[in-house]
């Protein structure tokens, strides 16, 4: 096939993840992981670093989110044709999966970068007419189905994933597990590179257990232990057999559950944390292993707004490339182009409120923006928890707060906080304007970070473990107002490039909601409306000090030289 003859002639790294937010019109990622695995993607296409990704089709995408008059979340399917957008391989490779051939195809999707370099994705696809009806569907649904079903997605993603790679003619040097749901890539690996019986001594393991440590480096993503993807080993033997044996199995991915991410850990030379407070936490939960950290970032030309991004190129030329230039946004971009570059930003967030519905929103009323997955150590809550404290804020110093985002179709409780925070919408209306923007993406995503004043996040320490949000709100010079979680504690300069919420260490008697309000009413809210230059200086700082180190070019330049070659 002649497009991917353009990419099989040299070495590449093969990046294995489960979801990958390719362009917001592909439904395939549900949050933070598949933005952070589009963004890798993305700045590896501008590097013009050799890389092929591999992410199951999803056909049937995640979901479209309806919110009804009650405040309850309405899930639809968000079926995509990838005809539309990819091409078809004609390579096929066949698992055995629960003692049936499953045979996996795939479609190239290239991705284009907006200057120049461009990159393969394959997508793996079991909708063959060959397969029985229930495995045609296992690369439907992302995150569907029980335990059963994701397993299955696992095995076709990392076994399948490098099989079709190998079918398809690509080398890889290295392969790259983006969170540990690729972890059963090792396997596959392990097969290839094991001794024949000829060779070894009684004892001796029959896998070249160093060899496939040398080709293989691990992202985690997950700081508590049972946020980790964990199966039977009776589920494992009924669904891989003797693929390797089940000893084997249990030496490396822990004797009591089959644990992906001692998989992951166990095959890998390079490991990574994706912030420095999220490495130490994996320390902590896999001690033993070398755990460093790789601070995630965000695609600048992605993210930013394109009033903003009209500001970089004429006062930053070269910022798309070489992000780090950003830090000069604090003395050469001047503040009335700021401020109307920002206000532009606004006014397009104000008419999409209007679009879908919602209450008019006063642009220059400060605005409070929260979104990412609805789910409860996100704590979108956090911000009414006294009504009445809030209210006396609003009355000195008014403000409006837009939210949004998806809770995940079993995450009942985080279904339950987008109910209640419609309750307290309505409850609030008149006094305090709260919108909840429906069916958050990617491309509300970017009108909401760079549309609003003030970017919230509240997370449940330490469970961000990065956070990617706030870093595409510094970049279009909106500061965050944070729980010293994931990036933000390396990015919080107080007062400068934002604020705080609660402190460093556990010690402080005060709770990150006394802190919240506390910030808002006397700090934060006062500056806005009684000293825009200082206001102005914070949102440069946010660009200048948070935008040119908090971006995915530099992740992926230390991922190149630190993970890729050695
Ligand atoms: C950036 C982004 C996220 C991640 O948000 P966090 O606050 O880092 O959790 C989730 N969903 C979408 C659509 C995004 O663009």
């Amino acid at each position: 096939m002649k497009a991917l003859a353009d990419f099989i002639h040299e070495r590449r790294v093969g990046y294995f993840s489960m979801e990958i937010a390719l362009r917001p019109d592909i439904p395939t990622y549900s949050g933070g992981l598949g933005i952070l695995a589009g963004d890798t993607l993305r700045s590896a296409t501008d590097l013009e670093l050799p890389m092929v990704a591999v992410t199951l089709v999803s056909r049937a995408g995640y979901f479209r989110q309806e919110i009804d008059g009650a405040g309850n979340q309405v899930e639809h399917q968000d079926k995509w044709e990838p005809a539309n957008h990819a091409q078809p391989l004609d390579a096929k490779i066949a698992i055995e999966i629960a003692g049936r051939t499953v045979w996996i195809t795939g479609w190239l999707y290239i991705m284009q970068g907006h200057m120049n370099g461009k990159q393969p994705a394959i997508l793996l696809d079991a909708c063959l007419p060959e397969n029985h009806p229930d495995d045609q569907e296992l690369t439907h649904f992302l995150y569907g189905g029980d335990a059963q079903y994701r397993l299955k997605q696992e095995i076709i993603l990392g076994i399948g994933g490098i099989r079709l790679l190998h079918a398809l003619g690509f080398e890889i040097h290295k392969y790259h597990m983006n969170e540990g749901h690729s972890a059963l890539l090792g396997l596959e690996l392990l097969k290839r590179f094991s001794y024949g019986s000829e060779e070894l001594r009684p004892g001796e393991s029959p896998y070249d257990i160093p060899r496939v440590r040398e080709l293989c480096c691990f992202t985690t993503h997950t700081p508590v232990e049972a946020g980790h993807d964990r199966f039977s080993y009776d589920l494992v033997h009924n669904l891989l057999g003797d693929l390797i044996p089940v000893a084997v199995l249990k030496r490396l991915a822990g004797d009591e559950v089959f644990n992906l991410t001692r998989l992951a850990l166990n095959l890998s030379e390079y490991i990574n944390g994706v912030a420095k407070s999220h490495a130490d936490i994996s320390r902590h939960l896999f001690p033993g292993y070398k755990v460093r950290a790789v601070t995630n970032g965000v695609h600048p030309h992605t993210w930013a707004c394109p009033e903003i991004a009209a500001l970089f190129d004429r006062y930053i030329p070269g910022w798309c490339h070489e992000p780090e230039q950003l830090i000069r946004a604090e003395c050469c971009i001047p503040d009335d182009e700021l401020i109307a570059a920002h206000q532009g930003a606004k006014k397009k967030l104000l008419e999409l409120v209007k679009k879908n519905g919602g209450p008019a929103l006063l642009p220059e009323l400060p605005t409070l923006g929260f979104a990412r997955r609805m789910t409860a150590y996100k704590r979108p809550d956090l911000l009414f928890s006294d009504i009445e404290h809030l209210r006396k804020i609003a009355e000195k110093t008014p403000f409006q707060v837009v939210m949004a985002g998806k809770a995940h179709p079993r995450d009942e409780r985080g279904k339950t906080l987008i109910k209640e925070l419609h309750q307290i919408a309505g409850m609030l209306a008149g006094e305090i304007t709260v919108v909840f923007l429906p069916d958050y993406d990617m491309e509300t995503a970017q009108i909401l970070v760079s549309g609003v004043d003030i970017w919230l996040n509240t997370p449940l320490r330490p469970m961000e473990a990065s956070g990617t949000s706030g870093m595409k709100a510094a970049l279009n010079l909106v500061p965050n107002l944070s729980v010293l979680d994931g990036w933000w504690s390396e990015g919080c300069i107080e007062g400068i490039t934002g604020w705080a919420v609660g402190s460093h260490d556990f010690s402080s008697e005060e709770s990150d909601a006394s802190s919240l309000y506390r910030k808002l009413e006397n700090i934060v809210l006062p500056l806005f409306y009684n000293d825009p230059s200082a206001w102005l200086s914070v949102m440069k700082n946010a660009a200048s000090k948070n935008a040119s180190i908090f971006n995915s070019h530099r992740m992926m330049r230390r991922y190149a030289t630190e993970a890729y070659i050695s």
